[in-house]
């Protein structure tokens, strides 16, 4: 796999911080040139075509190309973090890959990977050259290059992008992201290009091949939920598959603005569900009460086992 994301001048992402990574300069997300891996867990997550009965190998990249005031992954999201435990060599990342791959599993996921691409794809690498070809899941916040999405083509088997926002005021408000509903839309559509419409599942009926848009409702936002819905279905297609979250949960630390300082109310989710399913898209609506299920601890072996 060739490699050609240029880290010496940077603008991986839409930041463009056109800093040096290979000489140790940082940029916003604060990761250099190798990769900073939280954990390699075993996640039994939200989308049963992505998990099944084994779950989703997932690798959670440490740092972050956005800063979420509400981000539930604030413990390793934070850029000014940095935990001794966590993974910076690619081989103790493929080793804990590797040993997860080896029980089954069929499904490499990537968590927010969009500030180490270059580390995400020498991780790839190095798993297909020990013999192994999952699915491979590329989970973004969807603040993504589509320079660098191009160079993902044949790479990705299933993108798995956020759309969080459409008003752009609120994306700078709660994600500190400039031009997030445009940065996202090109993004989309760029992954949309590669993959179109269809999921492909195998025999057991994990997705082989495909997209999926998550889409976090927000409390007291309702009204932006409805536009990303309608933006994605005249803008891209109505045919794709949307994930519906309803986990928003107030982290007590981040100290939220009180709009968002609150699980979501019935009325403003139903109302959101009920644009899904107006303007016919296809996939998979959380329960209300997931916020329950779905709070990582990350300072546990696994952050999502209770
Ligand atoms: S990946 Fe990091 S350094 Fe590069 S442009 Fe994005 S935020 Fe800046």
């Amino acid at each position: 796999m060739e490699l050609n994301l240029d880290y010496s001048r940077c603008a991986i992402c839409p930041r463009n911080c056109n800093v040096d990574r290979e000489k140790g300069q940082l940029g916003y997300c604060r990761v250099g040139a190798e990769p900073l891996v939280s954990c390699v867990v075993l996640h039994k997550g939200e989308e049963p075509v992505l998990t099944g009965s084994k779950g989703v190998c997932n690798v959670f990249f440490a740092h972050c190309n956005l800063g979420c005031t509400f981000c539930q992954n604030y413990q390793i999201s934070c850029n000014s973090q940095f935990d001794i435990n966590w993974l910076t060599s690619t081989n103790s990342i493929v080793n804990a890959v590797l040993a997860t791959l080896k029980t089954g599993v069929k499904v490499l996921g990537f968590v927010s990977p969009s500030h180490q691409v270059k580390q995400m794809l020498e991780i790839i690498a190095a798993v297909q050259k020990a013999g192994f070809n999952p699915t491979i899941v590329y989970n973004s916040n969807g603040y993504d290059s589509v320079t660098t999405l191009k160079q993902l083509d044949g790479v990705i088997d299933v993108y798995l992008p956020d759309f969080k926002y459409f008003n752009n005021s609120i994306a700078k408000r709660y994600s500190d992201a400039n031009g997030y509903r445009e940065q996202a839309l090109a993004a989309l559509k760029e992954m949309y290009r590669q993959k179109g419409s269809p999921l492909f599942v195998d025999d057991e009926g994990i997705a082989e091949s495909g997209l999926i848009v998550r889409h976090l409702v927000l409390p007291s936002h309702a009204d932006d939920s409805v536009a990303v819905l309608n933006l994605i279905a005249q803008e891209v297609s109505s045919n794709i598959h949307v994930s519906l979250l309803s986990q928003f949960f107030p982290v007590e630390k981040n100290n939220l603005p009180t709009a968002i300082n609150r699980v979501l109310h019935k009325e403003e989710y139903d109302r959101v569900v009920q644009e899904v399913e107006k303007l016919g898209f296809k996939g998979w609506v959380q329960d209300l009460n997931s916020p329950d299920f779905y709070l990582p601890d990350f300072e546990r072996d696994n952050p999502f086992e209770y």
